[in-house]
């Protein structure tokens, strides 16, 4: 095209900051905080089982979610990645059961330490090595979202947890509890960071060519 290569970046830059995608982005931050106050509630609060799972279960909206406003809504295919980010995000807390070696919440609730996949050293170390995987197999085009979806799902659920114990960068040691505002606000904008940065490094281009279909959020 005649248009120069500067202005056709910085325009596919701006994409990533749709309005559509911001307001996706408050929504998050409004969620968060509504559905932290419902966690509060003392009909979950007195239920073991239920503060756990509907925790979980919000840890799986909020992975959902980032990666919706990633990819944006557009087709079949998107549906099913966004599912599989909630997944991995609550999949995360499997690990207090697997560290536990039990089914019991309580003993996966009394781990005297926690557990491996809430360290959040492992997020870069995961998404580092899962691009050499693909890189080192020539795994095809339409896998390069995946270190994406690891990092957004398991950040959001690592920020999530850290508003209430703080940040655990083994084997460096742990942060102070993430102050609330600062979770929401990292929640909030953190898909956009991730926008810009895979644009940068390439990925958006190649995902939307082995999708057939521009994705512009
Ligand atoms: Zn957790």
């Amino acid at each position: 095209t005649a248009v120069p290569q500067t202005t056709e970046n910085a325009r596919a830059l701006l994409k990533t900051f749709s309005t559509a995608s911001v307001i996706w982005s408050i929504g998050l931050g409004v969620f968060c905080f509504l559905s932290d106050q419902c966690l509060q509630l003392p009909l979950i609060q007195n239920n073991y089982w239920l503060r756990a799972l509907s925790d979980n279960a919000v840890h799986g909206a909020v992975g959902l979610w980032s990666w919706a406003i990633v990819v944006g809504l557009k087709k079949r295919s998107d549906l099913y990645e966004v599912v599989l980010a909630g997944l991995l995000s609550s999949a995360v807390d499997a690990d207090h059961f697997l560290a536990a070696g039990s089914l019991s919440l309580k003993a996966a609730l009394l781990l005297p330490q926690r557990p491996p996949l809430h360290c959040s050293t492992v997020i870069p170390v995961v998404a580092f090595s899962m691009r050499l995987f693909m890189w080192l197999f020539r795994l095809k085009d339409s896998w390069c979202f995946l270190p994406w979806m690891v990092t957004i799902s398991w950040v959001s659920h690592h920020i999530r947890d850290g508003a209430r114990r703080g940040l655990w960068f083994c084997p460096f040691g742990n942060t102070a509890p993430v102050p609330y505002w600062l979770y929401i606000a990292i929640t909030s904008s953190f898909p956009h960071l991730c926008s810009v940065l895979m644009y940068l490094t390439g990925t958006r281009e190649t995902m939307s060519m082995s999708h057939g279909i521009a994705i512009d959020v």
